[in-house]
């Protein structure tokens, strides 16, 4: 199972319609997918269709009370299953203080569900608590979403040395695979000065053994199109709500390109 950590302690740089369209995208490409949300927000779940207040266990159980995944993970599109949350999770940072390993219990909490699933992939909240912690300790792979304005690198040292972190202390696999620009707007001349600031920056790391030393801006960026913010309230992808739309090719081609790195994955991580 390759696990992607979508990752950014940023609110709305596009991390929850990233991974719910991607998932979809790649689901409907003929790969099992497991989406988890550790967002208290919920805002995955509402996004595939179901009622926070609706969730009885989900995410919550499985940090805080060691249900098993298997217990807690629904099935809501063919090929696709949530690990759903609810308003519980708000709480489940300061518990999670309290708990021994409490790092890796979404690692082992995956484990045992590794063999069902080709992809997880994990929606992480606006903070780099313990919660998200746990998905990067999970993960094998970090995906970072970008909203290229002018403030859009802000943070990105102090996200990088959270990972950076993670990955000397708890999970030396962890690579940050790339950077997804999101809400691009190629009409204006900001978004390819980002790009540029982000492409040197990455060149530079080039050889230097840390987690992002070959990291890449993805080949391709999501375009920003209203219809990815409408497909949310009906509880519907992008693919579902209207499948020929620029946000909806935009996300098939994210999944392309995660299908097309499948074997180099496989064959660069001889630590997993
Ligand atoms: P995050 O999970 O990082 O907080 P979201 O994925 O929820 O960010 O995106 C923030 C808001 O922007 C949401 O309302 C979402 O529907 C909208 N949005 C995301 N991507 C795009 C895009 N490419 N074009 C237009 N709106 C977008
Ligand atoms: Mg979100």
């Amino acid at each position: 199972m390759r696990t992607i950590a979508v990752l950014n302690q940023k609110g709305g740089v596009g991390k929850t319609t990233t991974v719910a369209n991607t998932a979809a995208a790649l689901a409907m490409a003929g790969r099992r997918v497991l989406v988890l949300d550790l967002d208290p927000q919920a805002h995955l779940t509402i996004h595939l269709g179901v009622e926070p207040a609706a969730v009885s266990g989900g995410a919550y159980h499985v940090m805080i009370q060691a249900t098993p995944m298997d217990q807690q993970i629904m099935m809501v599109r063919p090929n696709l299953w949530l690990l759903p949350a609810n308003i519980h999770l708000v709480g489940a940072e300061a518990e999670l203080a309290g708990l021994p390993e409490r790092e890796t219990i979404l690692r082992h909490a995956l484990e045992a569900v590794a063999g069902h699933f080709e992809y997880c992939m994990i929606d992480c909240g606006p903070s780099l608590g313990l919660l998200t912690l746990n998905a990067l300790s999970a993960a094998q792979e970090v995906l970072i979403p970008l909203q290229p304005h002018f403030l859009a690198l802000q943070g990105f040292g102090q996200l990088l040395q959270t990972i950076e972190l993670v990955n000397r202390r708890i999970n030396p696999g962890l690579k940050v695979a790339g950077i997804l620009l999101c809400m691009y707007d190629s009409r204006a001349s900001l978004p390819q000065e980002v790009k540029a600031d982000i492409e040197s920056f990455l060149a530079n790391a080039r050889g230097s053994g840390t987690a992002w030393a070959d990291a890449q801006v993805l080949p391709t960026h999501i375009r920003r199109n209203i219809k990815l913010a409408e497909a949310p309230s009906y509880g519907k992808t992008i693919l579902e709500y209207d499948p020929a739309c620029n946000g909806a090719e935009d996300y098939r081609q994210v999944a392309a390109y995660l299908m097309a790195t499948e074997h180099v994955q496989a064959t660069t991580r001889p630590h997993d």
